[in-house]
């Protein structure tokens, strides 16, 4: 069966029934979903950013599995995984308690209060634009942009949705063909992050617990408990991971992620240390193995916000 197209997302099947979306350029979605089949209900893993792209990813659960998604799960709380949540409101839709509390925290409140608050973020970026002092300032204002007008283009349609709590630190969905495993090691990327285990494919959807190709954003969790997550992740065995960020990869991938990690924290500690400024710790070259990464910005500013010198 050829897969249906979206104009901003690729479908690609991991294994049976296990469909990973992986973000296009087009700045709808940054980030990748998945969706899985268990037989006789659907579960759709993160919602995107937009309501457009999540609404594509609606419409892909219905077309591969022949039905809507009776569960949706949020990985985390970041608003690329979280922003396209209402399109799926009419089933359950859950993340761990402490996701929920953060989603939460990021309620605009009202129309005027989001269109207002999306207004002045593009004023920033345009200005960051403008005043870019060489191209990946530039490029890297240029996609925030993209993202931000899509956002605003789509604010007076926009209802903010929180999940509903899982109990304690996992949830178990059966079907009548497999069951899925949603798991929360706790700290990671974030406070709180869940990734789903589809034992009988070996797939872990991993949410932003995995980027492959792509800088990760690290400041929001802890550099080293990411990294035992990580490894506690692998002796699942997995043969196949669907990162958060990047094409699917494998647990070679997920290893190299705990190193990059592990390097991460060794250099926020040297540069607390030696007392870097900003300009010293934008000059740090990034882990051996990821010069080819995107998103060199997104390294510095993680070590320079977990070094405490961003403000
Ligand atoms: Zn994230």
């Amino acid at each position: 069966m050829s897969l249906p197209e979206y104009p901003h997302f690729t479908l690609t099947e991991v294994a049976p029934g296990v469909w990973a979306a992986l973000a296009g350029d087009t700045g709808a979605c940054i980030s990748n979903a998945a969706v899985i089949d268990l037989g006789d209900r659907t579960l759709v893993f993160d919602t995107f950013q937009t309501v457009r792209a999540a609404g594509d990813l609606r419409h892909a659960a219905e077309a591969l599995t022949g039905r809507g998604a009776a569960l949706t799960v949020i990985s985390h709380w970041h608003g690329d995984h979280t922003g396209g949540a209402q399109v799926f409101d009419d089933a359950p839709i859950v993340a761990t308690a402490r996701t929920c509390e953060l989603v939460a925290g990021e309620d605009p409140g009202d129309l005027d209060a989001y269109t207002a608050e999306l207004d002045g973020y593009l004023e920033t970026v345009r200005n960051q634009r403008d005043g870019a002092e060489d191209d990946a300032q530039r490029e890297r204002a240029e996609r925030n942009l993209q993202v931000l007008t899509l956002l605003r283009e789509e604010a007076p349609g926009f209802r903010f949705t929180v999940p509903a709590p899982i109990d304690g630190d996992g949830m178990s969905f059966e079907g009548s063909e497999r069951r899925v495993e949603m798991v929360s090691y706790g700290v990671g990327h974030t406070e709180s992050d869940l990734f789903a285990h589809v034992p009988d494919a070996g797939v872990i959807v991993a949410g932003d617990l995995l980027w492959v190709g792509h800088h990760p954003r690290v400041n929001d969790g802890d550099a080293l408990a990411w990294a035992a997550v990580l490894d506690r992740i692998g002796g699942l065995g997995p043969s196949a991971y669907v990162p958060g960020h990047g094409p699917v990869g494998g647990k070679a991938d997920a290893d190299y992620l705990g190193g990059y990690l592990r390097t991460v924290h060794e250099l926020v500690d040297e540069a607390i240390t030696l007392g870097l400024d900003a300009e010293a710790i934008g000059a740090i070259p990034v882990p051996a193995g990821s010069e080819a990464w995107g998103s060199v910005g997104r390294f510095h500013g993680s070590l320079a916000s977990l070094a405490g010198t961003d403000s």
